[in-house]
């Protein structure tokens, strides 16, 4: 994990940045595998060419100390203050022209540094991390991979919760069961039944599967510091003619995607090739969002596969492809895979079918 805090001093000196200030967030997760909650006490990595130093509030520092033996913990007490003990750790490095912090950070964090900090340009800590988030190594896909089958396990026990006169509750609670029980932090599921389906984010509720409901299981968490996220179908009772074509078109739009996602072509051409095969077959309209997202430490991350993004893809590059339907007051319906470009193409993190579940 230090090798990434390396791999960083490298990118701020590309960057022309001479300080890097990480508090809790998912770059901290990224640059040493840890992260403690952040709350009010100020806590930051700082990062800098003569070295790095971590400020923590003493009541965690005795857990900082045994997750990262590597790294030199500095703590300050709650009587002390951190004031005092960021003036000391920031007072080992030169004065930095341009400091850069993690997008999370919190305000007070932010104004607290800028204040012991007054010469400084403050920049965004993607001008640093963003590079090297963006191409996953061969370990980074194998916990993505562990991640994704944790996911496929869940998805399987909230598909087989989708019966008629469950709630939408019920189906959400099967899911992060599951994921707990395959090794999700923060499982996630969202359970849009019916009329549901069509908001993209529903919030799941209280409402009771019924027959011939089309039902959208979203699904996801985090396993050793790495998301996976997932879409699958249900339908309570055997589909009709109606919703078996939205499914095969959703589907076809996912195959599509793809066989457009490999290294060389842009993010927008994958979008691109989604929204051909759900423009030919009549529904333009009804995809109302992207293809997808990049995905790692962060569930949402570059890169954004949109219609306008031009950002080459390249062995490595993660990244969710989730077509979908809208029909509001109807009905609705996605599919989602996340895949890894390859030399050759692309490969799909899971393992389970894309096809309907019929409950
Ligand atoms: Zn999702
Ligand atoms: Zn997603």
């Amino acid at each position: 994990m230090i090798r990434r805090v390396e791999a960083a001093r490298e990118a701020m000196a590309a960057a022309g940045v001479e300080l890097l200030a990480v508090s809790p967030s998912d770059d901290l997760r990224y640059l040493v595998g840890f992260s403690p909650t952040a709350d009010e006490r100020p806590c930051a990595l700082l990062v800098g060419a003569a070295g790095a130093v971590f400020v923590v509030p003493a009541l965690n520092a005795a857990q900082s100390e045994a997750a990262l033996p590597d790294l030199d913990v500095v703590a300050w007490t709650d009587a002390d203050g951190a004031r005092g003990a960021f003036a000391a750790a920031l007072g080992r490095f030169p004065p930095p022209r341009r400091a850069a912090v993690d997008g999370t950070m919190r305000a007070d964090v932010l104004l607290l540094l800028q204040s012991l900090l007054p010469s400084a340009a403050f920049v965004p800590a993607t001008a640093v991390l963003g590079e090297l988030r963006l191409r996953k190594d061969a370990g980074e896909v194998d916990a993505l991979v562990r991640a994704a089958a944790a996911a496929d396990a869940a998805m399987r026990a909230a598909l087989e919760a989708c019966v008629e006169g469950a709630r939408e509750s019920d189906v959400a609670g099967a899911a992060t069961a599951a994921l707990g029980a395959a090794g999700a932090e923060t499982p996630f599921a969202s359970v849009a039944s019916g009329p549901n389906g069509a908001f993209p984010h529903h919030h799941t509720g209280t409402r009771v599967l019924q027959r011939g409901d089309l039902v959208t299981v979203d699904l996801g968490g985090r396993v050793a510091n790495y998301w996976c996220d997932l879409t699958r179908m249900a339908h309570v009772g055997e589909p009709d003619e109606r919703d078996r074509e939205l499914h095969d078109v959703v589907e076809r739009a996912v195959r599509a995607a793809l066989g457009a996602a490999r290294a060389g072509a842009t993010c927008a051409d994958v979008d691109a090739a989604a929204r051909a095969v759900i423009g030919d077959a009549g529904y333009a309209h009804a995809f109302v969002h992207r293809t997808g997202h990049g995905l790692g430490v962060s569930l949402h991350e570059p890169p954004w596969i949109m219609a306008g993004n031009a950002q080459p893809l390249e062995p490595g590059m993660v990244f969710s492809i989730e077509p979908g339907l809208y029909f509001p007051g109807d009905r609705g319906l996605r599919l989602e895979e996340i895949v890894v470009v390859t030399d050759g193409g692309c490969r799909v993190l899971g393992t389970l079918p894309r096809d309907v579940h019929v409950a």
